[in-house]
C-alpha cells in the first residue's frame, strides 16, 4: 500500500513538475475584461488560481454536504438505538410472562410497545402481560389486533380461545377453536380442544370430521384418534336409536367397539344391539374380547342378558366361557360363585370366592362368603365374622370424574356432573382423592 502511494506521488511531482518547465519554455500572457475591469497575467498564473478555486470549491461542497447530512445520521442512529431497546424489552418481556414475572412483565410489555411502535410485532408480549395482570378486556383487544395479520392470526385466535375456555364461555371457544383450526394447523392442543368442545357441543357428527382431519394432519396420535373415534360413534349410535333407526345404531354400535376394545359400556351397547338383532353368537363374541382386553362388571352384566331365562345351572356353565377368557378378573370369580351359589354348587362358589378374595377383597365377597356358610352349613357365627369385616372393606370399584371427582353410576362420554369429556375413571376411590367432610358438607 505504501510503496503503491509513494510511486503514485512521485508520478505526480514528476507530472507537475514535467508541465512547469512545459508552461515555463511557452511563456504567454492573457488579458481578461469584464465589465470595465482588465486582468494581465500569464498563463501559469492562470492556471494555478482556476486550480486553487476548484480545489477550494470541492472542499467548500464536501463541508457543506456533511453540515446537512448531519442531522439525518443522527435521527436514524437514534432510531436504531431505539429499535434494539425495543427488541431487548420485547424478548426480555417474553422472557418474564414465560416465568409468570407479572410485573416485570408488564413494565416491559409497555417498553416494547413504545420503542417499537408496532403492535404486530407486540401484540403477543402485551397480551400476554394483560392476561397475567387480568387484565383480560386488554388481553383480548390485543389478540384480536393479532387475528386481523395472516403471519400472526393463529396465535391471536389460540389467546382468545384460552382467555373464552377460562370464562366458561363455550360457545365463543367453538368459533375461535373453528376458526384456528380452519387455518391448517397442525397443533394436537388444537385439536384436542375443538374436538372437546365440539363433543361437549353435542355435535358428533362435526367432532368426527375434527378426527378425520386431525389423522391427515397428524395433529394427534392415532391410538387417541381411535378412541375419540370410539366415543363418536357410541354417542351417533344412542342417537341413531333414539330416533329409530336400529340398524345404523347397531353398525356405529359395532364401529365403536372395533375403534376401542376396551370401552366396557361400548362393547355392551354392541352386545345388546347384537341380540336384538338376533345375532347370538356375535353377541357374545364382543363381551369376550372386551373381557380379555379389560375385564369389567358391565361385560357380566350384558352376558347374562344374553339369556334372561336360563336356569342357575345353565348360568353357571354360560359364564365359565367368559371368566375362563380372562381368569385374572375378580369380577368374573364374583360373578361365578354368585351364579354357583344360586346353583347350590357350594365347592365351586367357594372356589371362586376365595380366588376372587385372593385377587381384590370387597365387602361384596365378603357378604357373599357369609352367605354361603349361612346356606351352605347354617353356620351363624362365621357367617356374622364376615359380615363384621364388611365395614372395614376396601371401597367397591365405580366410575369417578377425574375433573370433578364426583361418582357417577353408569360409564358416559361425558361426566354428568361436570360435562367434562371422557372424564370417567372406573377403580377403587382412594382417601386421598374424596373431598374432605368440611368441603362435602358445604357443598351438600
Ligand atoms: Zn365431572
Amino acid at each position: 500500500m505504501m510503496a503503491r502511494r509513494l510511486f503514485l506521488f512521485a508520478v505526480l511531482v514528476a507530472a507537475l513538475v514535467a508541465a512547469s518547465v512545459w508552461f515555463a519554455d511557452r511563456p504567454g500572457l492573457v488579458t481578461v475584461h469584464w465589465q470595465g475591469w482588465r486582468v494581465d497575467t500569464s498563463v501559469p498564473v492562470l492556471l494555478v488560481a482556476l486550480l486553487t478555486f476548484m480545489v477550494v470549491m470541492a472542499l467548500l461542497w464536501r463541508l457543506l454536504s456533511t453540515v446537512v447530512a448531519a442531522p439525518g445520521r443522527f435521527l436514524s442512529r437514534r432510531r436504531e438505538s431505539r429499535r434494539q431497546r425495543g427488541y431487548a424489552a420485547l424478548s426480555d418481556g417474553l422472557a418474564a410472562v414465560a416465568v409468570g414475572d407479572r410485573r416485570r412483565a408488564g413494565k416491559l410489555a409497555k417498553q416494547a410497545d413504545k420503542l417499537l411502535a408496532d403492535t404486530a410485532l407486540t401484540g403477543l408480549l402485551t397480551a400476554q402481560a394483560a392476561e397475567l395482570s387480568g387484565d383480560e378486556a386488554e388481553a383480548e383487544k390485543r389478540l384480536s389486533g393479532m387475528v386481523e395479520r395472516p403471519q400472526t392470526a393463529l396465535l391471536g385466535l389460540k389467546g382468545l380461545l384460552t382467555l373464552a375456555k377460562r370464562r366458561g364461555d363455550t360457545a365463543a371457544a367453538l368459533d375461535y377453536a373453528r376458526r384456528a383450526w380452519a387455518l391448517g394447523s397442525p397443533a394436537a392442543d388444537l385439536a384436542a380442544d375443538l374436538f372437546d368442545l365440539q363433543a361437549r357441543a353435542g355435535q358428533w357428527v362435526e367432532a368426527e370430521a375434527t378426527l378425520d382431519e386431525a389423522r391427515k394432519r397428524r395433529a394427534l396420535p392415532p391410538e387417541d384418534i381411535r378412541h375419540r373415534q370410539a366415543l363418536t360413534q357410541f354417542e351417533r349410535s344412542v342417537q341413531a336409536e333414539r330416533d329409530g333407526d336400529p340398524a345404523s345404531a347397531l353398525s356405529l354400535a359395532l364401529k365403536a367397539h372395533q375403534s376401542d376394545l376396551t370401552l366396557a359400556a361400548v362393547a355392551a351397547r354392541a352386545s345388546r344391539l347384537l341380540h336384538r338383532a338376533g345375532k347370538e353368537r356375535k353377541a357374545a363374541a364382543v363381551l369376550v374380547s372386551t373381557w380379555q382386553v379389560a375385564a369389567h362388571p358391565a361385560l357380566v352384566e350384558a352376558w347374562l342378558a344374553l339369556a334372561p331365562a336360563e336356569t342357575p345351572l345353565q348360568r353357571v356353565k354360560r359364564l365359565e366361557k367368559l371368566v375362563k377368557a380372562n381368569p385374572d378378573a375378580p369380577d368374573g370369580h364374583v360373578a361365578l360363585a354368585e351364579a354357583a351359589l344360586a346353583a347350590k354348587l357350594w365347592g365351586e362358589a367357594r372356589n371362586h370366592l376365595e380366588l376372587a378374595c385372593r385377587q381384590r377383597p370387597s365387602a361384596a365377597i365378603f357378604i357373599l362368603l357369609a352367605r354361603l356358610e349361612r346356606e351352605e352349613h347354617q353356620n351363624e357365627a362365621a357367617a356374622q365374622a364376615w359380615m363384621a369385616k364388611v365395614v372395614t372393606a376396601p371401597a367397591e370399584p365405580a366410575w369417578h370424574c377425574a375433573a370433578c371427582g364426583k361418582p357417577a353410576d353408569l360409564w358416559a362420554s361425558t361426566c354428568p356432573a361436570c360435562g367434562t369429556l371422557d372424564s370417567l375413571w372406573w377403580g377403587q376411590q382412594t382417601q386421598a382423592l374424596l373431598p374432605a367432610p368440611g368441603q362435602a358438607a358445604e357443598k351438600g
